[in-house]
């Protein structure tokens, strides 16, 4: 298929385009490189750098790429920024997204593949979390998701767009060519191999008091080659749906940071801090549901496989993609 991958040059939506080229797909990129990272653009793909805020410029991208899907990634995705800052959320991840559907829609584009996330459950009552479970985001990021979503399904309605969106539990791990390098780091994972590589004295551990057997947060870790296999499996969906995308398992913040010691054969010194605004306590997933419809099996659960490809892709490029 030729796909336009939206947000290509990021985190998850690098390793998707390289997936998608591995498997023979033709691929181009569009990317601000606001967030994103000129190196983390496939050399395989064609490459557009452009701002979905430029409604006309992004009309003409999709009539001449043509594709016959469109995998969208790229967004605002703070949790913390975006309760400081709303406006930047509400407009990049929804008015700027609604320029991508009315570009896809003029150009009869008619399928997406759309990155929503965990957020949209806010506070759920209990785990592992499944698509019944009701979304009431807690923060603006998270809304800015879940109205995105509602959105989705009317353009489906109305002008026939098939739409999968796939709500993310915690992406981690790499690629052997593509990894996590965000220009300010706020991930768990990437702040403990940081200190690992000597580049930070300590990891803060942000709340040690919450109802969890060691005090600390847990999530659903799932390893991003698990995760950009689901988006191909979605661009075979054969009706619109939304699906949660995790392992099932939850690590807490101790255990990463115990895995990090075991697989970075490093000492890792933590601080322990007051809780983050806005942290859930235990976010984990149930994906029995794209099981099901999708065929998904995640291949890489286990934390330490996890860890070991993020340990080996930070090794390597130890300044990240260094701009
Ligand atoms: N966390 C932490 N120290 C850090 C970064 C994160 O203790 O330097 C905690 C954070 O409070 C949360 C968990 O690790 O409980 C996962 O945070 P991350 O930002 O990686 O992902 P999120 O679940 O917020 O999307």
């Amino acid at each position: 298929m030729n796909i336009l991958v939206v947000g290509g040059a990021g985190y998850i939506g690098s390793v998707c385009a390289e997936l998608l080229l591995n498997e023979g797909h033709q691929v181009a990129i569009l990317d601000n490189l606001s967030e994103g990272h000129r190196a983390a653009v496939d050399r395989r793909a064609h490459f557009i750098q452009l701002d979905l805020a430029n409604r006309d410029g992004l009309a003409q991208a999709v009539v001449r790429s043509c594709p016959d899907a469109i995998m969208h990634f790229a967004a605002s995705a703070l949790v913390g920024e975006s309760m400081r800052d709303p406006s930047k959320y509400f407009r990049n991840n929804i008015a700027n997204g609604l320029n991508l559907l009315d570009a896809m829609t003029a150009a009869d584009v008619r399928q997406i593949v759309f990155s929503s996330s965990c957020a949209t459950f806010g506070l759920p009552e209990r785990t592992p979390i499944d698509e019944s479970f009701p979304q009431r985001p807690i923060n603006p990021y998270g809304e800015s998701k879940l109205a995105f979503e509602k959105i989705l399904r009317w353009y489906d309605q109305i002008h026939g767009l098939r739409f999968v969106s796939l709500r993310y539990f915690n992406a981690a791990g790499a690629s052997g060519k593509f990894g996590e390098d965000h220009r300010w780091e706020t991930h768990l994972i990437p702040n403990v191999l940081k200190v690992a590589l000597g580049r930070q004295p300590h990891v803060e551990i942000f709340g040690t008091d919450y109802d969890t057997p060691d005090g600390t947060c847990i999530r659903d870790y799932i390893h991003i080659l698990d995760l950009a296999r689901a988006h191909i499996l979605a661009l075979g969906a054969s009706a619109s749906g939304s699906y949660n995308l995790g392992t099932g398992g939850g690590s807490s913040v101790r255990q990463v940071i115990d895995a990090c010691c075991k697989v970075t054969g490093k000492e890792i010194p933590v601080i322990e801090k007051p809780r983050r605004c806005g942290d859930p306590p235990r976010l984990i997933a149930t994906s029995e549901k794209i099981k099901r419809e999708l065929g998904w099996q995640p291949q890489f659960q286990a934390l330490d496989t996890i860890v070991t490809s993020a340990w080996k892709w930070h090794q390597q490029f130890p300044n990240g993609y260094g701009d």
